[in-house]
């Protein structure tokens, strides 16, 4: 049986006849034609596929034109709310940058004097831009960045081992998500894994014994996302660094997320700092820009002039290098670790990380209301402890008390749980929470924009209706 016709059905026109219709003039200039017509051409497809449904009023078409492009044209990495309970975390873009970065990326986007010495009017280094900053902070005598953490493991790799051993503990052959393994990228890296130790206890005579004139460098992985426990040995610093000295190899660290200062400071749990590495022996230390330094994305390598110098003629490194973008974000956070008392002000990845949870309780109990509105007869929401984790491999036991909203739909099952979830991210400013126990759970810890929050959550009911 036919569908019944709504008033102004008709059979649907042509793209061209569409396009002709003075009314997508104003989209055609915005947006060209190809944009416009693809939009035309599926919109018109659904039409004929739902004969009878849908309204084929020239208007209406113009209306779904435009959502359509305006969907089709919309960037495709959005700002969301990270209320997942991980600070920083990987899949929502890791560390968000300071006030000062993002003005300093935007100053650098036009022409700037990159790899130009402004006082002698000649070629200038890339490098030079971060290098003195990181130099200050760690006490290291020189230093060289690349794109990320993984990047420079993999530059202090084939750098001194390429086609050599390198020596590591089998405690720390590490997998960090994503496919950074250990192992993998040393065979990329053109070296031979020499494996030392078990995985719970690794002793000094493990590293002589392995010692050969094949070997061509010592590393200590900093084990980022696990902890083993119990009857354990690991060697120390100093006593790695020696022994490599003795052998004229290098002993390199890498410390993974990386610290510039003791975070005790912050009521954090303690992690050996970058320069107490260094002071230990380390002869390079490897870190990343956008974990606990609250940086951009980037890999910084600090340590002895000579082994830097050496990186840097690395052919690799150029194809590592970071843009100019990234060196102006990195270089204003670094500036701000000049003034270690106004940083958890500044940087968000460490005022998320200090914030105290009874403000982070008196947060909750401020939104809980309106929540509670927004989703009446929908949702129950009520004020939660719980915990909150650093995440990307920070400190990867320590858990930080924090607050969160909990969100139970009043429909039973899965279903709803899933179609809350879908709501709260199809906000225009997507809301990520995470599912436990029946509830949608928002752990508001790294929560800074309260009014923006609040703003749109008149809109949640809508959204939800819209979900499937
Ligand atoms: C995170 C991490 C890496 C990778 O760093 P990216 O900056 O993500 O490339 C390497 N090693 C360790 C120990 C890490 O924790």
């Amino acid at each position: 049986m036919a569908k019944p016709r709504p008033e102004n059905s008709a059979r649907p026109p042509s793209v061209d006849v569409v396009l002709r219709d003075a009314a997508f003039a104003e989209l055609l200039t915005r947006f060209g034609h190809q944009v416009v017509r693809d939009a035309i051409r599926l919109e018109l497809a659904e039409i004929r596929q739902n004969v009878g449904a849908v309204d084929t009023a020239p208007g209406a078409i113009l209306q779904a034109v435009r959502a359509r492009v305006s969907r089709r044209m919309a960037p495709s990495l959005k700002p969301v709310f990270n209320l997942t309970g991980t600070i920083l975390h990987t899949n929502l873009g890791r560390a968000p940058l300071p006030d000062v970065a993002v003005q300093a990326m935007v100053a650098a986007a036009g022409a700037v004097n990159l790899e130009y010495d402004l006082k002698t009017g000649k070629r200038g280094s890339r490098d030079s831009h971060l290098a003195g900053w990181v130099q200050q902070l760690t006490g290291a005598e020189a230093a060289i960045v690349v794109n990320n953490n993984a990047a420079a493991v993999m530059m202090m790799l084939n750098t001194f081992a390429l086609g050599k051993e390198v020596i590591v503990s089998r405690g720390e052959l590490i997998e960090i998500g994503g496919a950074f393994r250990l192992p993998d990228i040393m065979t990329r890296a053109g070296c031979i894994l020499r494996e030392v130790g078990t995985t719970n206890r690794t002793h000094l005579k493990d590293y002589q014994a392995a010692v050969n004139p094949l070997s061509g460098m010592i590393l200590k992985v900093h084990t980022s996302n696990y902890q083993v426990q119990g009857f354990t040995k690991s060697v120390p610093e100093p006593e790695l660094a020696a022994l490599a000295r003795k052998h004229n190899i290098p002993f390199a660290v890498d410390l993974g997320s990386g610290t510039l200062l003791d975070l005790t400071r912050f009521g954090l749990p303690y992690e050996t700092t970058v320069r107490e590495t260094l002071e230990n022996g380390a002869d390079l230390v490897s870190f990343s820009g956008d974990k606990l330094l609250g940086g951009p994305q980037a890999g910084i390598i600090a340590g002895r002039a000579d082994l830097i110098a050496q990186i840097a003629e690395n052919p690799m490194k150029r194809a590592m290098r970071l843009d100019k973008i990234t060196i102006a974000a990195l270089d204003a956070v670094l500036r701000l670790y000049a003034n270690p008392d106004q940083l958890a002000s500044q940087v968000p990845t460490l005022t998320a990380l200090s914030r105290s949870s009874e403000d982070i309780k008196a947060l909750a109990g401020r939104l809980q209301p309106l929540l509670a509105e927004a989703l009446a007869g929908q949702a129950v929401v009520e004020v939660l402890s719980c915990h909150s984790q650093i995440g990307s491999g920070a400190l990867p036991v320590d858990l930080l008390e924090s607050y969160a909203l909990g969100l139970r739909p009043i429909g039973e099952g899965d279903k709803a749980l899933r179609r809350l979830a879908a709501a709260l991210r199809d906000l225009p400013c997507p809301v990520i929470g995470r599912i436990s126990n029946g509830q949608v759970i928002l752990d508001l810890r790294a929560l800074s924009d309260e009014p923006a929050f609040s703003v749109q959550l008149g809109q949640v009911a809508a959204c939800l209706r819209a979900a499937r």
